[in-house]
C-alpha cells in the first residue's frame, strides 16, 4: 500500500487550493490528490457554457499543469477506514487527510429531457439539447436557478419558467435581492411560479405538487444539495450526509483528518468562496499540527455574493446591501479571471 504524508480527496475549490499551497509550504512532505477528473472545473463559469459551447477552455485547468509536485490518482475515493483511504482501484495510507469531494444536486425526476447542472459535462449536455427545445422549466430559484434563467432569458428565445417552492427567489438573501431578481427576470419574459415544487415530467408536461401543468421540452434541475462522502454510513456524518467538523475543520472524532467545502456541516451558504476559506484554515492547521502549535478556528464570513443574469446584468449582495446592473456582471467576470489566474500560478 502506498503511503503519503497528506492525501486530499477531491480537487475542487478546496482541494486544489490546499494541494497547491501545501506543496509550496511543506516541501519535504509527500502529497497525493485523489480526483476522478483530469481537469479542475470553475463551476461558477459553467452556466455560460449552456449558451456557448466554446466557453469550456476558459474555465477548465488540467491538474497535471498546475500541480507539479503532487501525485495525482484519477480514482474515486470510496471509504476512509482505519487510517486508510480506499478507492475504486487502490488503498492508500496517510498521516493527514483532507476530504473535500463536494456535493451533488440530487434530482428526483427521471428521463432524457431532465438535466442537472453540476459539471462541465452536464452543461455540455444541456447545450446540446437546447437548440431543439422551445420551453425550459428550471426547478429551483436559488443562485444556480436564477443564473440559468438569466442566461437563457437574455440570450435565447426560449420560454423559461422557474418553479420555486419558497415565496421568493434567492430566499437565503434579503428580500430586496429577491425583488430585484424577480423584476429583472420577469421583464425579460421569465415566468416564475412560487410556492410549488416540480414533482413529475410526463410527455413534455411538468406537474407541480399543487397540480399546475407547465409545458417543458426540457427541465434543468437546480434544487437541493446531496452529499456522498468517504465517511457515509458512519457517525462522522450528520443526517444529511454532511461531514461533522469541529471549529478547526477537523472531522469530529478523527485524528489528523480534516474536511472542507460543500461536504461539511458548517452552517453557511455553500459557495466557492467558503470552500477556499476552508482550504486556507486546513492548510494552516495541518502545518500547525506538524509544528505542535495550537490550531486556528474557522469563522464564517462572506465577502459578498455575485450573481450574474446574462452577460450585462447581475446582483452583488453583501449583508443588506444589494447593487444591481452591469457592475456585478463585470465583477463576476473579473473574479473568474482572477481566481483562474491564481489557480494557474
Ligand atoms: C452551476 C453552479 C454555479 C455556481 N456558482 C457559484 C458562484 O457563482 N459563486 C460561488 O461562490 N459558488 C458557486 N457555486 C458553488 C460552488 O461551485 C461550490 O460551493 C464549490 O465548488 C464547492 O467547492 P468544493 O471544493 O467543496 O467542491 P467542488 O468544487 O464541487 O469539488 C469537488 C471535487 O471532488 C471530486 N470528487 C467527487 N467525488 C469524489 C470521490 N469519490 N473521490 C475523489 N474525488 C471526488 C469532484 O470531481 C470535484 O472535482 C456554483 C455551483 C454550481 C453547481
Amino acid at each position: 500500500m502506498k503511503h503519503f504524508d497528506i492525501i486530499i480527496v477531491g480537487g475542487g475549490f478546496c482541494g486544489l487550493i490546499a494541494a497547491k499551497q501545501l506543496a509550496q509550504k511543506l516541501a519535504d512532505k509527500s502529497i497525493a490528490l485523489i480526483e476522478p477528473r483530469n481537469e479542475f472545473e470553475y463551476t461558477p463559469g459553467i452556466i455560460k457554457l449552456i449558451t456557448n459551447k466554446n466557453y469550456a477552455p476558459n474555465i477548465a485547468l488540467s491538474y497535471a499543469s498546475v500541480l507539479k509536485r503532487t501525485v495525482i490518482f484519477h480514482e474515486h475515493a470510496k471509504f476512509l477506514k482505519q487510517g486508510k483511504i480506499i478507492t475504486n482501484k487502490n488503498s492508500y495510507s496517510y498521516k493527514f487527510a483532507l476530504i473535500c469531494s463536494g456535493a451533488s444536486t440530487p434530482c428526483s425526476l427521471k428521463g432524457k429531457n431532465v438535466f442537472v447542472l453540476k459539471s462541465l459535462a452536464d452543461a455540455k449536455k444541456i447545450a446540446k439539447a437546447l437548440p431543439n427545445a422551445k420551453s425550459v422549466v428550471i426547478a429551483g430559484g436559488g443562485l444556480v436557478g436564477v443564473e440559468v434563467a438569466g442566461e437563457l432569458c437574455t440570450k435565447t428565445d426560449k420560454k423559461v419558467t422557474i418553479v420555486e417552492p419558497d415565496t421568493r427567489l434567492l430566499s437565503r438573501n434579503p428580500e430586496s435581492v429577491s425583488h430585484k431578481a424577480d423584476r429583472f427576470l420577469k421583464h425579460k419574459g421569465c415566468i416564475i411560479v412560487y410556492g410549488q415544487r416540480v414533482v413529475e415530467l410526463n410527455k413534455g408536461i411538468v406537474f407541480t405538487n399543487l397540480g399546475t401543468r407547465i409545458h417543458a421540452d426540457i427541465v434543468i434541475w437546480c434544487a437541493g444539495i446531496g452529499v456522498d462522502t468517504v465517511l457515509k454510513g458512519t457517525s462522522y456524518v450528520n443526517e444529511r450526509g454532511c461531514i461533522i467538523v469541529d471549529e478547526h475543520l477537523r472531522v469530529k472524532g478523527l485524528t489528523n483528518v480534516f474536511a472542507g467545502g460543500d461536504i461539511t456541516n458548517v452552517a453557511e451558504e455553500k459557495t466557492a468562496q467558503a470552500a477556499e476559506a476552508h482550504a486556507k484554515i486546513v492548510i494552516q492547521n495541518i502545518i500547525r499540527t506538524v509544528l505542535h502549535k495550537s490550531l486556528k478556528k474557522y469563522t464564517s464570513h462572506s465577502k459578498g455574493l455575485v450573481i450574474s443574469m446574462g452577460d450585462w446584468n447581475g446582483l452583488f449582495v453583501q449583508k443588506q446591501f444589494c447593487l444591481s446592473g452591469f457592475i456585478p456582471s463585470l465583477m463576476k467576470k473579473m473574479i473568474e479571471i482572477w481566481i483562474l489566474r491564481k489557480m494557474r500560478a
